[in-house]
């Protein structure tokens, strides 16, 4: 069969299970409310969870940027793509984190498997089996041996731990993307006291909201115990890229070994302007997180009141767990006629029969968009 046959009946397959995905039309893209498909609904969708996209203060930044520094960095880091807010950056982010350094790179997914593919080699990983997909495609590329512990599960990580004998790795999300629960991390931090293990944290879905937007690890007092902090500008920062936090002498390695780092051109002026503002803005504002929290509980006790099953979310992402493709589909469908977008997230991006609409909620919410996602959701209970 050849390739063009192949892709034809993969397509087919995927259609047939309800997994196809297309690239939804929206237009009035920066506001809570946008336009889908020529209707006007709530986004709640987005990892823009504190409004910081739209935010003025972060679009100025970085007018000023492309006004200083122009368009484009036009080369690697290593090169000659770094100029002055680059700097200033790396300094803003290792303080907000309390580490020695920090060292930008160009998303997220280029974070975690430059990260992996540098540190790990000779390594093995201990990694929670709900990880983000770029961790698994870093440990892929990394070419180390890993274990998948089911998630959160502790035991399962301390009798994989016992079992080896390598340099180890444990790496995990600190809030979970797609379950918005949250890593044990006081249990993780002693497992890798006690087999001398390395901690990688992911606070993509943290950074902005816990800990005074300094991330989950920070929230738990226990950011000196984690040796790399890994973390997104693209969600709550309302930007784009992402930061490694560590010490100095694994910030100079991945300087010098992370392939994601060194070989692709480096952030343009206009991104690594609205990073230095949204750090900014959030030590100016270190209870956003705070209150979209509150606000999160509250939703999450309404619709637990309805029956609906909601995980053990403790974030701005609330799951709402309806099992198979064909409920999540029709149960998004219905939302949108009143004026809710959610996701409809299915497997490959969850396990099988675990299919959710996923709510992310931001901290701009008022009380009629509050009382528009719970009418929504009373008549989805009543309807399905
Ligand atoms: N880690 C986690 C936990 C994520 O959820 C995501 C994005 N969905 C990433 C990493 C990748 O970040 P980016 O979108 O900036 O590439």
């Amino acid at each position: 069969m050849s390739v063009l046959d192949l892709v034809k009946q993969n397509l087919n397959h995927i259609k047939f299970n309800d997994q196809y995905r297309t690239i939804p039309k929206i237009s009035n893209h920066a506001n809570k409310y946008i336009e889908l498909n020529g209707l006007k609904v709530l986004n709640l969708s987005s990892n823009n969870y504190l409004g910081l996209a739209e935010n003025d203060f972060l679009k100025q930044y970085s007018i000023e940027a492309i006004k200083n520094y122009g368009c484009s960095s036009g080369a690697s880091r290593i090169v000659s793509g770094n100029y002055e807010i680059y700097a200033k950056l790396e300094e803003a982010v290792a303080n907000f984190k309390h580490t020695q350094k920090a060292l930008v790179l160009n998303s997220g997914y280029v974070a975690n498997i430059s990260l992996l593919q540098a540190l790990a080699k000779n390594a093995t990983i201990f990694c929670d089996k709900l990880n983000h997909a770029s961790i698994i495609d870093g440990m892929l590329l990394s070419g180390a041996k890993f274990y998948r512990y089911a998630h959160l599960d502790m035991q399962m990580l301390e009798n994989l731990l016992k079992k080896d004998t390598s340099n180890k790795i444990i790496i995990t999300d600190t809030i979970f993307s797609m379950d918005g629960d949250a890593a044990p991390l006081k249990e993780i931090v002693r497992l890798s006291k006690q087999y001398e293990a390395l901690t990688i944290v992911d606070e993509a879905h943290a950074t902005g909201i816990f800990g005074e937007g300094r991330g989950y690890a920070y929230k738990e007092g226990l950011s000196g115990e984690i040796d790399i902090h890994m973390g997104t500008f693209s969600k709550a920062l309302g930007s784009f890229g992402a930061y490694v936090a560590s010490s100095e002498d694994i910030i100079d390695y991945l300087i010098n070994t992370a392939r994601g780092f060194i070989f692709s051109t480096s952030l343009p002026p206009a991104v690594i302007g609205a990073n230095l503002a949204s750090i900014n803005y959030i030590l100016k504002n270190p209870h956003l997180g705070e209150k979209l929290i509150l606000m999160s509980d509250n939703v999450r006790h309404f619709l637990k009141n309805l029956g609906f099953d909601v995980g053990n979310s403790i974030s701005q992402i609330i799951p709402v767990i309806l099992k198979t493709n064909k409920a999540v589909l029709v149960a998004q469908k219905i939302l949108l006629e009143k004026g809710v977008f959610v996701g409809a997230i299915r497997p490959p991006t969850v396990p099988k029969n675990t299919s959710r609409l996923r709510i992310s909620l931001r901290a701009d919410l008022d009380d009629n968009d509050l009382e528009l996602i719970k009418d929504a959701f009373f008549y989805l209970g009543n309807t399905l």
